[in-house]
């Protein structure tokens, strides 16, 4: 769905950029918003462009600067600040047959200055630069030789929300990209970004004077990404049934909150067979690059991670993110959800969550050194996660509405595909509220959630009998529940901030001014019914066959073209490793499993199958019959 914001656009009846889309691409069709964008920035418009990760932001300029090129108009700047993909991106368009280039500081200087003779002498479709290169007077001097023979076509501003204090990764060099609009009014511009919030929306358009610019709001849904969040038991035997049972062979990321946690998740899952690795802070950065090109690069790598882990992670068939801690907010899980399903194929979004995420979360929240106002800003979005996590109707729905977004059920989430059993959990949480409150009456004291649970269920433990709190009036009232139910009432009420946590005191329980209407039974308390979690496969069994062989193919294979499709993986892998670019680059999972359904005998059946352009065609067409002719 789009939403152009702004007035009036011209009609237009051909469609600009299809021919290139086809030719180039070897894509049939634009996605969503893609052609009202390229045919307004084809014209000369300028164009603020918000759309989620996956979208297909990259064909939102790459088209243009080709079309544009083609009219004579010279050469598309592309400035974005993540130097370590350029080298893939520019490998990519090689790869597609277009003419492109890269400047930034891991260029020598001698190979920095081939590239701008080739960039004065008209050579290059699109260029690639680091912003803080840009700005540079050397730089700016070229750009104005480019300008005066008019060979400066179009200004493309990746990642543009890093020009604003309120996007989640500021980079002051982006402020001095005004000089591109003052010295260059001519040069159209886009600029784009998958960050959405209105405020960030507004600071972009002021900061970079973008005023004219349309503005085209895609809907930030991700229809392909499953959302599951499931009650945290054993947190790592969990992991291990989701990916045993679900993901054997795929490449994913796990999100963990600590180092020590990483280190402990990864290595568990290389003891069961599974080709892990970190990624953290703390690990040398030589070590870290390693991993991330690993992941980038190999087949079927589970990459266990902080969120240091993610930004600009452009590898289009991650086919899962696992959480084992709560992120922070809902941006936080919405971002690093996203990179999951990047090539529109499924994708699993899959949490772990329990009542120590809600209480840590709090506690990291309540002993930060912020003023109380910052503080509250972040109670307020930790609570928007913990609804999310808590929900028992469409996950989705209320995903898209904390981004503004209207939507139904959306049938591709836990609760719409299994609807939770629901009970009323009302009865129990005034218990444990009334508990929390007569104890500290008794005592002076409070105490932990253990303790609560242990008086409400009516356990005669050392500590209850040591306080006398059998003695208390709520002993034993809540018998009929199990530990879990409490603790799930109990969960919820923090989420609630109906039940708060010190953090300064050993975690210990108090009321709050939220915990009287919950008493009084105004606040409804509703709490899904805990399912036992299905029988695992085991999970050695990724080991060995299945996970080595690799992922399944993401089409319905007979036995035939599982072994083209295997064939031509391996070919692939190949390829990439001569040309030292990661194997999404030479062709997508899903266009080699087409081929290896269709079992092409010449080069006319390899035509419009989606993902094979010309050049493709005509670099791997007749390899690619070969590989398929050498299984049949
Ligand atoms: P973004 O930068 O918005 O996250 P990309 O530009 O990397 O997304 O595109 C995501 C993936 O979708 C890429 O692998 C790209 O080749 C593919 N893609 C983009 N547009 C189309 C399209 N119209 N048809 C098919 N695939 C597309
Ligand atoms: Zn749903």
């Amino acid at each position: 769905m789009l939403a152009d914001l702004s007035p009036a656009a011209p009609p237009h009846t051909a469609e600009p950029g299809r021919d290139i889309l086809h030719e180039v691409f070897g894509y049939e069709h634009f996605r969503g918003p893609q052609q009202a964008i390229i045919s307004h920035v084809i014209g000369g418009g300028d164009a603020l462009v918000l759309m989620p990760t996956g979208g297909g932001k990259s064909l939102c300029y790459q088209i243009p600067a080709i079309a544009r090129q083609r009219a004579g108009h010279g050469t598309t700047v592309v400035i974005s600040p993540l130097i370590a993909l350029m080298h893939d991106q520019v490998g990519a368009l090689h790869e597609a047959g277009v003419s492109a280039a890269f400047l930034n500081s891991t260029l020598t200087s001698e190979e920095a200055t081939a590239v701008e003779k080739r960039m004065l002498r008209g050579e290059l479709t699109l260029l690639y630069a680091a912003p803080e290169r840009v700005t540079t007077p050397r730089f700016l001097a070229q750009l104005d030789s480019m300008q005066e023979r008019g060979k400066l076509s179009l200004f493309a501003i990746d990642e543009v929300h890093c020009v604003s204090q309120w996007g989640h990764d500021f980079r002051p060099e982006y402020r001095a990209l005004t000089v591109l609009h003052e010295r260059y009014a001519s040069v159209p511009r886009i600029a784009l970004t998958a960050t959405a919030d209105a405020v960030t929306r507004e600071d972009i358009v002021e900061r970079l004077q973008l005023e004219q610019a349309r503005t085209f709001v895609s809907s930030f849904d991700r229809p392909n990404i499953r959302y599951t969040i499931v009650e945290k038991k054993d947190a790592s035997q969990q992991l291990l049934r989701f990916i045993g049972n679900e993901h054997a062979g795929d490449a994913g990321i796990v999100y963990c909150q600590s180092r020590k946690r990483v280190e402990e998740v990864a290595q568990m899952l290389c003891d069961e067979g599974m080709d892990a690795l970190p990624y953290h802070a703390g690990l040398d950065s030589k070590v870290r690059q390693a991993n991330q090109d690993k992941f980038l690069r190999h087949e079927g790598i589970v990459m266990v991670a902080t969120i240091a882990f993610g930004m600009g992670i452009d590898k289009p068939d991650v086919r899962f993110v696992a959480h084992l801690d709560m992120p922070k907010n809902l941006e936080g899980y919405y971002q690093e959800t996203g990179r999951a399903g990047r090539d529109g194929l499924a994708a699993n979004a899959w949490m772990a969550y329990g009542l120590q995420d809600v209480v840590n979360q709090r506690r990291m929240i309540d002993e930060s050194p912020a003023g109380e106002v910052f503080k509250q800003g972040l109670r307020g979005k930790l609570d928007a996660l913990l609804g999310l996590a808590e929900a028992t109707d469409c996950r989705r729905v209320r995903l898209l509405a904390y981004f503004g977004e209207a939507s139904a059920p959306c049938g591709n989430c836990d609760n719409c595909l299994h609807p939770p059993a629901v009970w009323d959990g009302t009865d129990a949480a005034r218990k444990l509220l009334s508990t929390i409150y007569r104890v500290q009456q008794a005592s002076g004291i409070s105490f932990g959630a253990g303790h609560i649970m242990d008086i409400v269920r009516g356990k005669q433990t050392e500590k209850v009998t040591q306080f006398g709190h059998e003695r208390l009036s709520t002993f034993g009232i809540g018998a009929a529940f199990s530990e879990q139910q409490l603790r799930g009432v109990l969960r919820q009420l923090i989420a609630i901030s109906a039940v708060s946590v010190d953090g300064q005191a050993f975690n210990t329980l108090q009321l709050t001014d939220a915990s009287r209407a919950v008493l009084k039974g105004e606040v409804p308390v509703s709490l899904r019914e805990s399912v036992s979690s299905p029988k695992a496969r085991p999970a050695k069994a990724a080991k060995g066959s299945s996970a080595k062989a690799g992922a399944k193919a993401p089409l319905e294979l007979d036995a035939q073209g599982e072994q083209r499709y295997l064939a031509l993986k391996a070919w692939r892998a190949e390829v990439a490793r001569e040309h030292n670019l990661p194997a999404y680059v030479i062709f997508h999972d899903a266009t080699l499993a087409t081929i290896a359904q269709r079992a092409p005998q010449s080069r006319d059946d390899l035509q419009g199958i989606s993902g094979i352009g010309a050049k493709k065609l005509e670099a791997y067409g007749d390899e690619v019959l070969r590989v398929v002719a050498g299984v049949d």
